[in-house]
């Protein structure tokens, strides 16, 4: 049964409400201090609020899906969009679905590929075109053309086996014009309309039983303007959808969390439905987003940042942490005050690198560029978020 249920201290204890199958009634919650909240899926429950690693091309790079469950990950975030163009989508059902080809068997996340069409077309036209019709891509160094509508976006995620599907959406900066915004939500609200009839199609010819479907989530645009942010998220609660995201680039043109609309967005929607930050994964704006009541959050960034050598420690027990002051801080493996540093990355850290390895060795590892650097730092960053979140799970379960 998806649905999104409370658990009260430490046995789970599904209160009066089981959102959210869509279009039916949903009751009334309210955040209660001392419940948590969790979310069930078809591959196992989420808690809430979680961090979802990106495995973009199909993989969280150089871990195994037994590396990510010993760091203790809970799901994983893909990219349709990536993975249709590699492997493939006639791969990707060859080899069984998603999570046969990734050997993982917990949740996985499907994002749309609205944010990868903002990304590559609207800041270089000379990679395709993005029209009320769909997105055609055509790729660097390829003769190939790809046709992206929202219905094929929606098909390929369910048929991947997506735990949860995102709809295809137009994708702004908060810096573009007003009429760039109004176009983006009036085009989001109409894909959005696509995918979910697309959504309804699909499970009917796969004669998917409603409990058995994957949640659909729909994202919200509107660059920095309340209203348009308010049209699209009306509009779209009245399509009705298992959850919502915030979408557009979720920083300012000098690098700032957009704390005000960002909060705004989450308040336009029930709060017993999920809402996911998408691609907010800096340790202090996921701190700044939890509080502002978000559950989700995904973002290649601690992974890329553990491969190029930077390494979140934080900076006294996060089991007491209550985020004030400089609670976290980098260490950059490559500083040669590593040289001979015979401690772990992080006292405070239990992951297979801090558990076995000094810092010195590590560095080394970095020097003469062995993969296993890549996988020693990935699982210790990931742990540092698993560590963050269930602090933050724990806070907000107090009411704090
Ligand atoms: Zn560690």
């Amino acid at each position: 049964m998806v649905a999104i249920y409370q658990e009260t201290g430490a046995s789970e204890v599904p209160v009066s409400w089981r959102a959210t199958r869509m279009s039916e009634e949903r009751p009334q919650m309210k955040n209660r201090p001392g419940a948590q909240r969790a979310l069930d899926l078809r591959h196992g429950p989420l808690q809430l609020p979680v961090f979802l690693p990106d495995a973009t091309l199909g993989v969280v790079r150089s871990l195994d899906a037994t590396d990510l469950l010993q760091c203790g990950i809970q799901a994983v975030q893909t990219n349709v969009f990536h993975l249709m163009q590699k492997p493939g989508s006639s791969t990707i059902k060859a080899l069984g679905g998603l999570h046969r080809a990734f050997g993982w068997e917990r949740p996985i996340v499907t994002d749309s590929g609205g944010f990868q069409a903002y990304s590559l077309i609207r800041q270089n036209a000379r990679y395709g075109s993005l029209t009320d019709r769909g997105i055609l891509f055509r790729p660097e160094g390829s003769s190939r053309r790809y046709k992206f509508t929202p219905e094929k976006s929606t098909r390929l995620q369910i048929d991947y086996g997506a735990d949860i599907v995102i709809c295809l959406d137009d994708c702004t900066h908060v810096d573009e014009s007003a009429s760039a915004q109004v176009e983006s939500v009036t085009r989001t609200i109409g894909w959005a309309k696509r995918c979910k009839a697309e959504f309804e199609r699909r499970a009917e010819q796969l004669r998917t039983p409603p409990d058995e479907r994957p949640l659909l989530f729909a994202v919200i645009q509107g660059g920095g303007d309340r209203q348009l942010r308010q049209r699209c998220a009306e509009e779209l609660l009245q399509i009705g959808f298992d959850g919502f995201g915030f979408g557009g680039w979720p920083l300012d043109s000098e690098g700032n969390l957009l704390t005000e609309i960002i909060g705004y967005t989450r308040e336009l929607i029930p709060v017993d439905l999920p809402m996911h930050a998408l691609g907010v994964g800096q340790p202090a704006s996921i701190v700044t987003c939890a509080g502002l009541g978000y559950d989700l959050f995904d973002s290649t960034m601690p992974t890329r940042d553990a491969r190029h050598g930077r390494l979140y420690t934080f900076t006294a027990d996060p089991g007491s942490t209550t985020f004030d002051g400089d609670w976290y801080s980098y260490k950059y493996i490559q500083d040669r005050k590593h040289i001979k540093a015979d401690v772990p990355i992080s006292p405070y850290c239990h992951c297979l690198c801090c558990a076995r390895y000094s810092l010195a060795y590590l560095h080394h590892l970095f020097k003469i560029r062995d993969s296993l650097f890549h996988r020693l730092s990935t699982m210790h960053n990931l742990t540092f978020m698993v560590q963050l979140l269930a602090r933050i799970r724990a806070l907000l379960a107090e009411g704090s």
